[in-house]
């Protein structure tokens, strides 16, 4: 184990500034408090956490972060908290603690490629400090040095994560040598057979062909020599997972792979870069299509470096990499040369890149004049429109900041977000409406037969769970007017001595466009189409010889010459409808509808009953049919819909208040109209207007027929 002084002076050596004694004080009370605790290998416990601290003086990090590597298992394996910690140690290391801590804590059991990404992104969105991400990578980077210790189930799982989630994210913060290492330590353990392949490969080709790393690397010199290039250059053989990638991606063999070295030129200046370049081309032959200019289009993450790719004499292939030595240390320690000191101070490398600019980038939703701001303090908001959650399952589900339960049920599949009762989120029952947080795991209890609510549209904020909800809704009321529009072709085709059956229907449809007879119904259901329409289609002989002229003989059809008849005013029928007519002794016939309850008294009297139909054509608008309806008690709205049933072609022959409240009225209206169909226009006309809040036929029962 590394002891405190040996820690210091390697502070020291890049931090002369460095606060010695708060490192110290950091080292007693991280030994302190992991007393007792020891390691797989057997080591005591602590020499874990001074190992990651020395691996971010590689970095050549600030002395937070140096504290934060030598306290990051605190809180998670010791009784320490994360109040005493910031007491002792401040509040930026409190958070930075607490932050690894966090990150620490997450279950990450799924570690499907598809996963990853959200893995890593959720990573970023609980950091609120990119630091907190630097240590966590170095903790890993230790662990994965260690692993041999471990259980071998263990192991495998822990190489997955590497691989997955904690490589690429090293990759994406610009740290080559990290995501390498990391890369092959988990390689190691993946697929050690594949990379012992590799690496035997190397060494039978060393064998063949001499050091040719060596070789190509004194003729690079030796060219740029001739040109007065001062120069370093340095060549190696490429990292065996990066060899075994490219095998898999191209289906290559060893033997058929280029490029497996690759070299690197380290100039004085920018303009050596290009000079050197010019060298190299001038010498070997450039493979088309594979040179990158990376320094005047530098990477996000800073880096930047000429590329490109050579092939020799024999037809090898070489990368050569070119750049400046500040360059070089931007592309080794990527985001962190922020944070680096030289010689006491920031080390202000130019091409270091502003973590703020670069997580900007990333999530590409920051007002540019704010980046001044965020260069003060270090702290970082990442993602911060997003929140990522956890499946019972494990899986990551990423959603937009604001997001609920039934979002996230949506975000899952329709059919779940359609079903959903209630949900848990960290085992406890929330109500619908509750924002989640980062990192909370959320479980979705559905039932059969339940069917969204009006309500969600207000709770949700995806446009996914938005679209699913109105959906339903929409087929809910398509299901009504369904309902509704075969009722109304039921009466209407009875009314010409016709049978409203499917396969009539279906060919309605067809001649009128429509796409099927689901469709039609549904349109006669919300008035889009009128039965009339319908019938003229299938029966042009039938409605032709009304067209639009009322038929002015008498409108029932099996009355006698010398019967009169009028309308039962208990049910008020109209044209349309289905009837019978009852005899009374010295008022002729009285006609009901099929349904009216008065009839049921006349059961056991067949003898008075007797069968009746409307005529088939246009009837005279003279059918007398009470509303009810309740409307808002707002100026001008009575008027609006009078207006509405006179431009319906009817006529209000009463209209009668029966209740008044501050807010509705509820008025009966008599409308005298043509028939059923006519009535069923001024009804679904009276329900599309918003000042109405119900409409419908008043019929009563009490009343003398
Ligand atoms: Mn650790």
């Amino acid at each position: 184990m590394i002891d405190v002084e040996d820690l210091i002076a390697l502070v020291h050596n890049y931090n002369p500034r460095t606060n010695a004694d708060l490192i110290r004080k950091a080292y007693a009370y991280g030994m302190r408090v992991h007393e007792g605790q020891f390691r797989h290998s057997g080591e005591p416990y602590f020499s874990h956490p001074v190992a990651v601290a020395a691996i971010l003086t590689e970095q050549r990090l600030d002395d937070a972060t140096i504290i934060t590597a030598l306290l990051h298992d605190t809180i998670e394996d010791t009784k320490a908290t994360y109040s005493e910690v910031t007491a002792l140690f401040g509040e930026e290391v409190g958070e930075l603690v607490d932050g690894v801590t966090k990150l620490t804590n997450l279950q990450l059991s799924s570690t499907q490629s598809k996963q990853a990404e959200n893995f890593r992104k959720l990573f970023m969105a609980m950091s609120k400090d990119l630091r907190v991400i630097l240590v966590k990578l170095a903790d890993r980077l230790h662990n994965m040095r260690t692993i041999k210790s471990m259980r071998h189930e263990k192991q495998a799982q822990k190489a997955r994560e590497t691989m997955e989630i904690y490589a690429p994210l090293a990759g994406r913060m610009g740290m080559q040598w990290m995501r390498e290492e990391l890369e092959d330590l988990a390689f190691r353990v993946l697929n050690p057979e594949a990379r012992n392949s590799i690496i035997r490969r190397f060494i039978t080709l060393q064998r063949e062909a001499g050091d040719v790393v060596y070789k190509i690397t004194a003729d690079i010199r030796t060219e740029l020599d001739k040109a007065e290039i001062d120069a370093d250059v340095y060549g190696r053989a490429k990292k065996p997972y990066s060899v075994w990638r490219k095998m898999q991606e191209k289906e290559l063999s060893f033997s058929r792979l280029s490029d497996i070295y690759g070299f690197r030129i380290i100039t004085r200046s920018e303009a050596d870069c290009y000079r050197a370049l010019g060298v190299i081309h001038q010498r070997w032959r450039a493979v088309p299509g594979r040179f990158k200019d990376h320094i005047s289009q530098p990477k996000t993450n800073g880096y930047r470096s000429i590329h490109t790719t050579v092939s020799g004499r024999d037809g090898k292939r070489v990368e050569v990499q070119i750049r400046t030595r500040q360059m070089h240390e931007v592309a080794e320690a990527g985001v962190a040369a922020h944070w680096s000191y030289r010689e006491g101070v920031r080390a202000n490398n130019p091409f270091a890149v502003d973590p703020a600019r670069w997580v900007a980038r990333l999530t590409e939703n920051i007002d540019e004049d704010d980046h001044d701001e965020f260069m003060e303090n270090v702290r970082l908001e990442m993602y911060t429109d997003q929140v990522f959650c956890f499946t019972p399952k494990g899986d990551v589900v990423q959603l937009p900041r604001g997001a609920t339960p039934l979002d996230y049920a949506y975000s899952i599949h329709t059919r779940i977000g359609n079903s959903t009762v209630s949900a848990k989120v960290d085992g406890i029952r929330v109500p619908l409406w509750t924002r989640l947080k980062n990192g909370q795991s959320v479980d979705i209890i559905t039932a059969e037969g339940q069917r969204p609510q009006a309500s969600w549209i207000e709770i949700v904020t995806t446009g996914r769970a938005k679209a699913a909800i109105r959906r339903s809704l929409r087929e809910e009321d398509r299901g009504r007017f369904v309902k509704l529009g075969r009722e109304l072709a039921r009466g209407a085709f009875d009314h010409v001595g016709r049978k409203a059956t499917d396969k009539a229907l279906r060919t309605a449809a067809r001649m009128l466009g429509l796409a099927d007879e689901i469709d039609l119904l549904a349109r006669l259901g919300s008035a889009e189409l009128t039965v009339r329409r319908v019938l003229e289609t299938l029966y042009p002989e039938l409605t032709q010889a009304s067209g639009d002229v009322v038929d002015s003989r008498r409108p029932l059809v099996g009355l006698g010459d010398d019967q009169s008849f009028r309308r039962a005013e208990c049910c008020l029928p109209v044209p349309g409808e289905r009837i019978v007519g009852i005899t009374y002794r010295g008022q002729g016939v009285v006609v009901h509808a099929i349904d009216c309850p008065a009839l049921e008294e006349l059961e056991d009297q067949p003898e008075r009953w007797v069968d009746l139909n409307w005529h088939a054509g246009r009837h005279a608008p003279v059918n007398t049919v009470k509303l009810d309806v309740t409307i808002s008690n707002d100026a001008g709205v009575l008027g609006r819909i009078c207006t509405l049933i006179g431009e319906q072609k009817a006529n209000i022959s009463d209209l009668q208040f029966v209740d008044r409240k501050p807010d509705f009225y509820r008025l009966l209206i008599d409308v005298d109209l043509r028939d059923l169909e006519h009535l069923h226009m001024i009804m679904t006309a009276l329900e599309a207007e918003t000042d109405v809040a119900e409409v419908s036929r008043h019929r009563d029962a009490r009343r003398k027929p």
